[in-house]
């Protein structure tokens, strides 16, 4: 049986999508979809994720989240909404999996400073450089290089990209340059990331001591569940208190993105995957669940992503890699000789550069910071 004959009408199904690059014959045991999890699951981008944080550097402690376990959260909650919709899960997983491939070590101040290096060279974008590790970067097949990955599994890797970068990419460009949608399921994946770093960077940020409890019931969202959690278990503090706070908080998310969801999805009525794409967002929080992830978030910002001791770490980290980057750039024998271009133009080298350091995990790049600039260890 197919298993994808029960989605419903307006989710992707393998047979009907425009495919893979390269043509290969369809897998025995499995939909295409799934191979395509189970391609990002094997690609050595995927086991580096483990190494490379958003909000915390990776040896700060063995507690915090990483992109990898950020990863197989975000997963979760988008199989968990996909499975209620009624939409194609092997295709969110694919996509949650792949979703922070491109990232840089050290979240986005190392984003940033590639970006600020690579500015006269076509800059760096992390959404674009996920893309281009699934479609070039990754070497695992003899026939092609990348993963050669369905067209909706690009297609929703590709969260933002600009006009002008969208023209070179083809039809996985096309909708931002024709204002389309991409899928219910890429859509869904998109929010899946959000409520899960905003419910985990809480945590995260509790557990490093960054945040405190109360600081946190000036949201009014998190206060609420928390006379919640409180009136449940008299008494309950600590860990326990925080566990049941953030689980309920997200539990609250999912259903309302599904409630909202599935009200917009009957009100517009789309029957296909191409309804879909030409309508306007169809996966999204009700008007005042909106606003509570947005007082989150804006806490968040505040309170935690620019809290001094973060910034410490993030003007660090981009030292790093804007460092990493000069050297490299002037003087090219000093990179891996996978990386040095003996003929070619200055914009290319300097993407083999981004390419080298945005694959770094936050630990090989200090490491490798301390190589090149210190004595001691050269
Ligand atoms: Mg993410």
């Amino acid at each position: 049986m197919n298993p994808e004959a029960q989605l419903a009408s307006y989710a992707v199904k393998s047979d009907a999508s425009p495919g893979r690059h390269h043509p290969e014959p369809p897998a025995a045991s499995r939909p295409e979809f799934q191979r395509d999890r189970d391609r990002i699951v094997h690609s050595s981008a995927f086991r580096r994720l483990e190494y490379k944080t958003q909000v915390f550097v990776n040896h700060e402690g063995d507690l915090f989240r990483t992109r990898l376990t950020h990863s197989i959260e975000v997963a979760q909650i988008a199989r968990s909404i996909a499975r209620n919709l009624n939409l194609n899960e092997d295709l969110v997983e694919a996509i949650s999996l792949a979703h922070d491939l491109g990232h840089t070590p050290f979240g986005h101040a190392g984003q940033e400073a590639l970006n600020e290096r690579m500015r006269e060279y076509g800059g760096f974008e992390h959404n674009l450089q996920s893309l281009r590790v699934v479609d070039a970067l990754e070497e695992r097949y003899g026939g092609f290089d990348g993963l050669n990955l369905m067209f909706e599994t690009r297609e929703g890797v590709l969260k933002h990209c600009s006009a002008a970068n969208a023209r070179k990419l083809g039809a996985v460009g096309q909708r931002f340059l024709l204002n389309r949608r991409p899928s219910l399921e890429a859509q869904l994946a998109n929010l899946a990331d959000e409520i899960a770093y905003n419910n985990h960077d809480i945590d995260d940020g509790l557990r490093s001591g960054l945040l405190q409890l109360g600081q946190l019931d000036e949201i009014d969202f998190f206060a609420r569940h928390r006379v919640e959690v409180e009136k449940a278990f008299p008494g309950i503090a600590g860990r326990r208190l925080i566990n049941e706070v953030v689980r309920r908080m997200i539990n609250a998310l999912i259903v309302d993105l599904i409630d909202a969801s599935s009200a917009r999805i009957a009100s517009i009525g789309p029957r296909t995957v191409d309804d879909v794409r030409n309508a306007p967002a169809l996966i999204t929080f009700s008007q005042g669940m909106e606003s509570e992830a947005l007082e989150l978030k804006r806490f968040l910002r505040s309170n935690l992503y620019q809290h001094f001791q973060v910034n410490r770490m993030t003007s660090k980290a981009r030292r790093i890699v804007s460092e990493l980057f000069d050297a490299y750039l002037a003087e090219p024998d000093l990179l891996p000789p996978d990386y040095q271009l003996s003929t070619g133009t200055v914009e290319q080298q300097a993407r083999k550069i981004a390419d080298y350091i945005a694959g770094m995990t936050d630990r090989y790049a200090i490491r490798e910071y301390r190589r090149l600039f210190t004595v001691e260890e050269a």
